[in-house]
């Protein structure tokens, strides 16, 4: 199908239906549309507005104005709605309100798409979902989201949910290393599944630097009794970015999934397979308890970032929750 290429193996079953309800005159209001992190979800929203919009007969075009304006988030009938800082706040779901209502008698198609849909506040997914009971005429949600279960049962159950699958972790791992990304492909094929964020995140140096500060941090916890903290301090220009907090926390969890995988002997699976000695002493220096009790200290070391905490502080809860093993 033309200007679908992109998606169109992996996610068939998802573009078919949605094109078949558009050319049957089927499609519903609200949409979620939900799958990992690079599996095409965004790309699949825009093109259902360009579907929509797309000022060519031969629908979808993707050079008329239409489709370039929406492609780069132009469209006046196209919102886009991503968090500000880390969450998506009333007033960006009261904007997209008064916008369209301005619009209301106009006939053309309006789209809305709200990425990381789950990162609403309270407020804001309550403004939206008065927005969702009173669909306006021709106006179509699109909520993207990596978790499904995130999202208030009230809004799930006003949406048809689009299910995107993943590529298998071992498929991915060799599309990677096809792609010339081999010392690392198999942690980059655990943080995303779109290939060319995963190369980019591959050359960058920043990747590299994590990988090592998560192993240093670790042999404090295991071999060394060094303070993390201070090797926090002494790293800080590495953590400058949020971005870059959050990618570490993220690779520790990746690092401690392995840790479990380990326990259970699933060796075939490990994404920090190049370093088969630090996983063995981490292993055999935790119990599975003690696996848990530090993702699970790493994931509220996340949420308290994510909701702006002091950064030092946040490390130094978490290092000592990490170190005391509870
Ligand atoms: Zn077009």
């Amino acid at each position: 199908m033309r200007g679908w290429e992109k998606v169109s193996d992996r996610q068939s079953e998802v573009v078919r239906f949605l094109v078949n309800s558009y050319h049957k005159n089927r499609l519903v209001h609200a949409y979620i549309l939900e799958g990992a992190k690079g599996v095409g979800k965004l790309f699949v929203a825009k093109n259902f507005a360009k579907m929509l919009l797309c000022e060519s007969e031969d629908k979808i075009c993707g050079t008329c104005r239409s489709c370039q304006m929406i492609e780069n988030e132009g469209h006046v009938n196209v919102y886009v709605i991503r968090p500000e800082g880390n969450s998506i706040k009333k007033e960006q779901i009261q904007t997209l309100q008064s916008e369209f209502s301005k619009m209301a008698a106009e006939n053309s198609a309006k789209v809305y798409i709200i990425e990381d849909a789950d990162k609403m506040s309270v407020s804001a997914a309550n403004s939206l979902l008065k927005f969702l009971e009173e669909p306006m005429k021709n106006t179509y949600a699109l909520l993207l989201t990596e978790n499904k279960q995130m999202l208030l049962p009230t809004i799930r159950s006003r949406a048809v949910i689009l299910s995107f699958k993943s590529l298998p972790h071992e498929e991915l791992i060799k599309q990677y290393c096809e792609a010339g990304v081999n010392q690392y492909a198999a942690i980059v094929a655990s943080l995303t599944q779109n290939l060319d964020e995963g190369i980019k995140l591959a050359e960058s140096e920043r990747l590299a630097s994590l990988i090592d500060f998560v192993l240093k941090t670790e042999d404090c916890f295991v071999k060394t009794k060094l303070d993390p903290s201070i090797l926090f301090m002494q790293h800080q220009d590495l953590f400058k970015e949020k971005d870059s907090q959050l990618l570490y926390l993220k690779l520790f969890m990746i690092y401690y999934e392995d840790v479990l995988r380990m326990k259970l002997g699933k060796t075939e699976q490990l994404a920090f397979r190049l370093y088969p000695s630090s996983l063995s002493t981490s292993e055999q220096a935790n119990t599975t308890t003690s696996c848990l009790n530090k993702l699970r200290a790493l994931l509220e070391a996340e949420k308290r970032l994510m909701a702006n905490a002091n950064v030092m502080l946040c490390f130094d809860q978490l290092f000592l929750e990490m170190r005391g093993g509870f």
